[in-house]
This record gives C-alpha cells, sequence and structure tokens, in this order.
C-alpha cells in the first residue's frame, strides 16, 4: 500500500531504528538526521516516515507530511544556526539527478558559501 514502509528501503530502516542514525529532530511524521558523507559542514537529511520514492510523488499523496518535511528543514536551519549565513534544500528526483535512495529526503546544506548553478 503506498506509504507502506519497504523491506528493501535503508531510510525505512532508519525510521525504524534498524539502522542507527544521529538523528537530530523528529516528529510524529519525519525524522531528521546528519548525513553520513557530508557535502558541507551542515548536512542534515530530513525524511518523511512515509515511504514514497521521492518528493514529488510524497507531494501528491500525502501533501500534509511534504509540508512538515519543509518545515522541519527550516527548523534544522535555525537549530544549526543557517538562517543568516543562507542555506540550500535540495530535493534529488531521479538517478540522473543524483538520487540514491528512493526514500523522499530534503538534504539541508550550509555552513559554506553555496555555488550556483550546482554541479
Ligand atoms: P541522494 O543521493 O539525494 O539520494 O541522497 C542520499 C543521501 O543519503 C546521500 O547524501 C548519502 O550520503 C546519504 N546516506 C546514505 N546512507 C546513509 C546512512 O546510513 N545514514 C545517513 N545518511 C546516509
Amino acid at each position: 500500500m503506498a506509504g507502506e514502509p519497504q523491506a528493501d528501503c535503508l531510510f525505512c530502516k532508519i525510521v525504524s531504528g534498524e539502522v542507527p542514525a544521529t538523528v537530530v529532530r523528529e516528529t510524529d511524521t519525519t525524522v531528521a538526521f546528519r548525513d553520513i558523507n557530508p557535502q558541507a559542514p551542515t548536512h542534515i537529511l530530513v525524511i518523511p516516515k512515509v515511504h514514497y520514492p521521492d518528493a514529488t510523488s510524497l507531494a501528491a499523496a500525502e501533501p500534509q507530511v511534504a509540508a512538515d518535511v519543509l518545515r522541519e528543514a527550516g527548523a534544522v536551519a535555525v537549530d544549526e544556526k543557517l538562517v543568516e549565513t543562507g542555506y540550500r534544500v535540495v530535493f534529488n528526483t531521479g538517478s540522473g539527478a543524483g538520487q540514491t535512495v528512493f526514500h523522499a529526503h530534503a538534504h539541508v546544506l550550509g555552513g559554506r558559501g553555496l555555488n550556483w548553478p550546482p554541479g
């Protein structure tokens, strides 16, 4: 069923606690944890507890949870003191755009200058 945990999904295993993660925030619908391979001094992933393969399919099926993910991305930025200097919220969508984990997630990146356009 849509949104149900997937046995072979790494981020579903982080939600269940089967795979450990450095969790920095948690709500009824989301978990935020530090990326294992940080691309900036602050690099945190915000994921929905429900399983959808990417952010746009999450938004289509469960828009309130997609809004929760975005709100938590903003809360992470406040917690990590990124608001004044700026930060980036990224949803890689599809393997051609660099998506490697097919459970919706927002990258929150900050703590250094961020170039545009991204690579
Ligand atoms: P994507 O490439 O946009 O799909 O992002 C997946 C992210 O998950 C990458 O930045 C990885 O470094 C990160 N990642 C993969 N495995 C783990 C883990 O076990 N804990 C935390 N982050 C992870």
